[in-house]
This record gives C-alpha cells, structure tokens and sequence, in this order.
C-alpha cells in the first residue's frame, strides 16, 4: 500500500457538528461555532482578540491592510516561506526585502534584520518554521526600537510556544491556518490574532467587506453601513463546525503527531553526518507539523524522492525561494541569499499525519536508511 504524504484526519465529529449547524437555519459566518473557535484560542492563548477567516492568506491580507502598508512601503520577512506571506503584502504595493534564512535552520536569520531597515521600512514578518519559533525576544526589541509592525506567518506554528508563552501572541498581529496540510484543519481555514488593541475595531470591519455590521450585531449601532475597506473574510459556519470538532481533540491529535516526529528523529540520527536534521532553536518547542532532513544538493534531493517513490512512499520538497520566483525575481534587490537556496535545494519533507502507522514509518526510515547505507 502506498504512503501518501499527508492524509486530512476526521476526528469522527465533524459531521454531527456541521448537521447541527445546518438544523440551526444558521450556515453564514460568525454563528455558534465560530464563536466557539475563537473564545477557545482567546482562552488558551491568553490572546485579546482571535477572528476566524476562511484561510491564513486572508488572514496575511488583512494584517497587510490593518497595518496600512502602501505603495513603496517597505515590508521584510524570509525568502524561504509559502507564497501568501508575500503575496498578501505585494498586493497593497509593498517592496519586500527577503531575509536569508539561519545557517543551520529553515528560520529567518534575525541577525540580519537590522541593516535591511529603511525609513520606508512599516513591518517584518516571520514566518516559525515547521512550528519552531523565530527569536522573538530579538525580533519584539528590534519592532519596538525602530516602530515597525510585527506580523507572525503562524500558519504552521499552532501549539507551539517560545520561551513558554504560545507562538502568536508575540507579534502586534498572527496568521494561522486550517488547510488540510496543518495539524488542525478545517479544509480551507484560517484565523488572525489581533493582539494590539487599537487594531481590533477595525480587524471586524475589514472582515465583514468594509462594513460595521459585527458592531450592528452587537447592538452597538442602529444600522450598519460602508465605513473602511473591506473584503469576505470569514468562514461559513460548516468550516467552524469541523474545525470545532477537531478542537475538541487537539490534545490528542498533537501527541501523535509529535511521537512521529520523535521516532524520526531517533531512528535517522545515525545519518547526522550524512544530512542536516532538525534543531529545535533555543527556548522553542516542535508541534510535530513538519520532518524535514536536508540533502547536500538537489541532485541528491531528487535521487532521495525517487528512490522513495520507488517504494510507494511519498516525500516532497519546498519551498521554492521567493526571491528568485518567475514572478518576484526582477523586483528582488539583488542580494544573494545561500542559506535560502540550500534549504531550497535540499530540504525533504517525510509523510507526517495522524494515522501513519507504526510499520509504515517503519518503512519509511528503513528506505531513508537504506539510501544513504545501501
Ligand atoms: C500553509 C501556509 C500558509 C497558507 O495557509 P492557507 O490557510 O492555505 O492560506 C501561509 N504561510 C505559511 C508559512 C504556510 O505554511
């Protein structure tokens, strides 16, 4: 049997959650569910304001634009990361600045930061890469000296913490996500933590299209109306309900996930020479979302994917760096960024899901083994 490399796990309640919804006469967004969602990761965060959206680009979009980001404002964050962090903020006309990532982590190097800041410079963005914290502490006295805006990409990152206190409630804003391919999902899904306060007034209009219809709701005015900007980004109540489901038995999802990350790590320490495997940074925790090794090259890389795809075992590489992408290459500064191109180059990603068995892994890391020890 093959191995995909990710399988979208059902936690079993799902359904009778979203049966509910629709027995409710309620589908649209903002209902029970939703409700739900967001008082749990306000609790559990300790966060003052979590908005479900319908996926962490929306969420990255509205960050771009409650930050007020302009054309030729400068925004700069890592090279190796998903194409929404960019995205999200070259669509209000930013200049990004791409960082390289550290020498022996896919994480942004932080030192580096400094010299890249101009007088146009409104935020940086980090992206916790496979879960594992950025510095935060370097990165909250960097924004603060220098007023900048600090957005954390915590799409991969929920569960996770730095020093202790959970990932996304560093930055003035965070972005998680749902899709399908993140420990807890909802298909598509997404949600912004809004931890500065004069920002979260206007985080409820630009979600409902511009509008000041949650205030409505809320009774706060006669009548709602276009005040700001605005788009669709929140989820029906169906997207809420599965994600709710999957709440319900985080706890259980995240354990498995991490003893699969456990026993890969112990089974493929021996090729410590062979590949560079996992560090979990200073004062950073591993949520399981990820296991990556990192071949020499690509040549390497490839061989390594087809001799597993050979064996009915699906590996896959990314992310392609950002700054030489068809599209961001031209508009790029120039700078070369080698620790960027090697995780780019090198980086392999193993089946990672809940319901990866034992002897699938098993089988997994005999194969990885293999390879480098045939
Ligand atoms: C998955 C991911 C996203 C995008 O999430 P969606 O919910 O699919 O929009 C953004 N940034 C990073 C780092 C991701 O891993």
């Amino acid at each position: 049997m093959a191995i995909p490399f990710n399988k979208p796990y059902f936690s079993g309640n799902e359904l009778s959650y979203m049966k509910q919804a629709i027995e409710s006469g309620k589908i649209s967004g903002d209902g029970t569910y939703t409700r739900l969602c967001q008082a749990f990761f306000e609790k559990r965060y300790n966060v003052p304001r979590v908005l479900l959206t319908s996926s962490c680009t929306d969420a990255l979009e509205m960050a771009a634009l409650l930050c007020r980001i302009e054309p030729g404002d400068e925004v700069i964050m890592p090279a190796y990361t998903f194409v929404s962090t960019a995205n999200a903020f070259v669509l209000r006309g930013a200049i990004i600045r791409f960082v390289d990532c550290s020498p022996d982590h896919p994480n942004m190097d932080v030192s580096l930061l400094e010299k890249l800041i101009t007088p146009k410079t409104k935020a940086i963005v980090c992206m916790h890469y496979g879960g594992m914290a950025c510095d935060m502490a370097k990165l909250k006295t960097l924004c603060d000296s220098y007023k900048l805006y600090l957005i954390e990409d915590a799409a991969q990152a929920i569960e996770s913490s730095f020093h202790g206190k959970p990932l996304g409630s560093f930055g003035h804003l965070a972005t998680f996500s749902f899709h399908e391919t993140k420990n807890i999902i909802s298909g598509e899904g997404g949600m912004l933590v809004i931890n500065d306060e004069k920002l979260m007034a206007r985080a409820e209009i630009l979600r409902e299209k511009g509008t000041n219809r949650t205030a409505f709701f809320r009774g706060e005015v006669d009548k709602y109306t276009w005040v700001d900007l605005g788009s669709s980004y929140l989820p029906s109540e169906l997207t809420a309900a599965y994600l709710w489901a999957q709440l319900e038995c985080m706890d259980r999802i995240q354990q498995k996930r991490i003893r699969i990350w456990n026993r890969y790590m112990e089974s493929l320490a021996v090729l410590k020479t062979d590949v560079m495997l996992p560090v979990v940074p200073d004062g950073a925790t591993n949520n399981g979302h990820l296991f990556y090794l990192v071949c020499k090259n690509m040549e390497e890389r490839d061989a390594l994917i087809a001799a597993l795809r050979k064996k009915d075992i699906h590996a896959v590489f990314h992310y392609m760096a950002l700054h030489k992408s068809p599209y961001y290459m031209s508009r790029h500064d120039g700078r070369e960024l080698p620790h960027c191109d090697y995780f780019s180059n090198g980086l392999v990603r193993l089946p990672v899901f809940y319901e990866l068995e034992e002897d699938q892994q098993n089988k997994i890391m005999k194969e990885v083994l293999s390879f480098y020890r045939p």
